[in-house]
């Protein structure tokens, strides 16, 4: 441990569907440790060894230190907040939960606080990012789908099954490609990276001019590829760019008009360029009520790094638990 940390440190634990994430987090929000795993989604029993390990790794390694006895865990998909249970994902359907409150209990005698990884940003913005200015808002992920965060009163809204905040499945127009949920109405299928790319793809070869003819051919293209083949005037990235706008336009006023935040913080790769914040923002001012206008007052992009942000959040989610058990 280092000298000067003061008071236990709090384990974070970030699995995303590419890495896992291990660290020690201060109640200051400074990260003492972390370690990055791999992560193996490629069965069921691969997945579960593969974060097992990670945690036995790294408390292993860590254990002499001054751990406050809570871990703070953020997954991807759907979670039983109460029973401590990750349920599953889109991405392994059929997948069985994994007891990660009971089996880390058991294993290391520490107790765990569980949610989504969206929920645990939402958190990590409320106690340690632009969150601490407001008492209402919204934190919206905008990376492979779109997902959000509600901040209510100072307190993150998680509904009857845990599953608040699935803006990504908000209906906004008919007849689009099908989205993982199954609808074919979905606001991600044209405001995610991931539906945005599946677009490109799909509609390329009526646009045999397109600049992104030789990124789709390479297999390499990026979102941020087509928004810079939007601003020099290719159709085909115009019209994405345009429905990207709309629908989650549509889908941001919505939120406005119903929860009147006074502020909206963009999280995730795709809305990090400056350029589409103010497109977005526009749309929204424009279109939101003038009462839920007037209360919203700032649209911004998260200060937490991209890197951390989900370890930070796992972390804050173990305090928020240990308040309220
Ligand atoms: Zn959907």
């Amino acid at each position: 441990m280092r000298v000067g940390i003061d008071g236990p440190v709090t384990v974070g634990i970030d699995i995303g569907a590419t890495k896992i994430l291990i660290g020690s987090v201060t109640r200051q929000g400074e990260i003492v440790h972390q370690t990055r795993y791999g992560i193996d989604l490629s069965t069921e029993s691969l997945l579960k060894s593969s974060i097992y390990h990670s945690i036995a790794d790294y408390i292993h390694e860590h254990r002499k230190e001054n751990l406050s006895g809570n871990i703070g865990v953020g997954v991807f998909g759907h979670v039983d907040f109460e029973q401590g249970d990750w349920l599953g994902t889109m991405r392994l359907p059929g997948m069985e939960m994994i007891r990660f409150r009971e089996d880390l209990k058991l294993r290391y005698g520490m107790n765990v606080a569980l949610d989504n990884d969206v929920h645990t940003a939402a958190l990590a913005e409320l106690h340690l990012g632009k969150g601490r200015e407001y008492r209402h808002f919204l934190y919206v992920n905008v990376g492979t789908g779109v997902a959000a965060g509600i901040i209510s009163d100072g307190r993150l809204i998680r509904g009857a099954s845990n599953y608040a905040g699935e803006v990504g499945h908000i209906f906004v127009g008919r007849d689009m490609e099908q989205c993982m949920c199954g609808s074919s109405w979905c606001l991600e299928s044209a405001a995610s990276g991931g539906g945005m790319i599946n677009r490109v793809i799909r509609w390329i070869s009526e646009y045999p001019n397109s600049r992104l003819l030789p990124l789709v051919k390479s297999g390499e293209i990026t979102t941020a590829d087509i928004f810079k083949a939007a601003r020099q005037g290719d159709s085909l990235a115009t019209k994405i760019h345009k429905e990207f706008i709309w629908s989650l336009g549509i889908g941001l006023v919505n939120l406005v008009n119903i929860l009147n935040p006074e502020a909206i913080i963009m999280g995730g790769g795709v809305m990090r360029d400056g350029w589409l914040l103010k497109e977005l923002s526009s749309f929204i001012y424009q279109n939101t009520t003038g009462v839920s206008r007037r209360g919203l007052k700032e649209i911004t992009v998260t200060e937490l790094g991209p890197q951390v942000a989900g370890l930070l959040g796992a972390a804050c989610l173990a305090w928020d638990y240990e308040k309220t058990g």
